[in-house]
């Protein structure tokens, strides 16, 4: 990410941001609310434009296939409760974008699945209709999907939100589990400052910047510790 400027309208959100994220690696990026982490994200994905600066993603991953990247929007709990189909479906549509739709998924497909919904404490409620989920459930379904499809890059916006205690140590475990282990990369925004410590290898805190108008911030980061300004 160089030197980026990202705004709304006539505001700006984001005011020259150089970011250099290396895999495999955990990320967080903590800051108030409206501070533009979440604009972050979306310029780091493509879906904002910057105004100035630009943002270049590797074309391959570390395995030297084609890098994909799976993105966890905010508040993700209150999506589609309409949803037809049952957890399983909905988790196993997330192996599909590999090969195409009409592909037959391999025993090796349903096991990833299977992984993916235990991972989240999610197999026993398999067969449950998407919109008879509890919000939770509904987010856990959310992520299982997102394990199942695989990525290189996890970009995850407030994953925790809602999640108590126990649920969100074992997500961060996880998370933890997939850099350290399986070589992935991960830039979540959070509002744990003791997960982080524990489980980042590298925190950036956004904050406002003292000569600027409100509402335009910058970034302040270290290796070792979030930095408040
Ligand atoms: P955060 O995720 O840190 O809470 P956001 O990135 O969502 O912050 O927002 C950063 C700033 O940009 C805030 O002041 C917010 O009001 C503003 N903003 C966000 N989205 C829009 C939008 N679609 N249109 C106009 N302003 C926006
Ligand atoms: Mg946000």
């Amino acid at each position: 990410i160089e030197n980026i400027n990202v705004s709304y309208q006539q505001t700006l959100a984001l005011d020259n941001i150089t970011l250099n994220l290396k895999g495999p690696s955990i990320t967080g990026i903590m800051g108030p609310n409206g501070a533009g982490k979440s604009t972050l994200i979306k310029a780091t994905l493509g879906i904002l434009k910057p105004k100035h600066g630009k943002v270049i993603i590797a074309e391959k991953s570390i395995k030297g296939k084609k890098l994909r990247m799976a993105y966890l929007p905010q508040q993700i709990a209150s999506f589609n409760a309409g949803f037809p189909s049952t957890v399983y479906e909905f988790v196993k549509s997330g192996r599909y974008p590999r090969q195409g739709w009409f592909r037959r998924l391999t025993a090796h497909d349903e096991e990833h699945v299977r992984i993916s919904l235990e991972s989240v404490g999610m197999w026993e409620h398999r067969e449950k209709r998407l919109g008879a989920l509890s919000g939770g459930q509904k987010q856990r379904a959310v992520i299982a999907r997102m394990f199942a499809s695989d990525p290189d890059i996890f970009i995850l916006d407030e994953p925790t939100t809602g999640m108590d205690v126990g649920t969100k140590d074992a997500f961060y475990q996880l998370m933890h589990h997939s850099a350290k282990k399986h070589g992935k990369s991960v830039l979540m925004i959070t509002h744990d400052p003791d997960e982080l410590n524990k489980y980042a290898d590298r925190n950036i805190h956004l904050v406002r910047d003292q000569q600027s108008p409100w509402r335009c911030f910058n970034v302040h980061e270290t290796d070792e510790e979030v930095v408040h300004v």
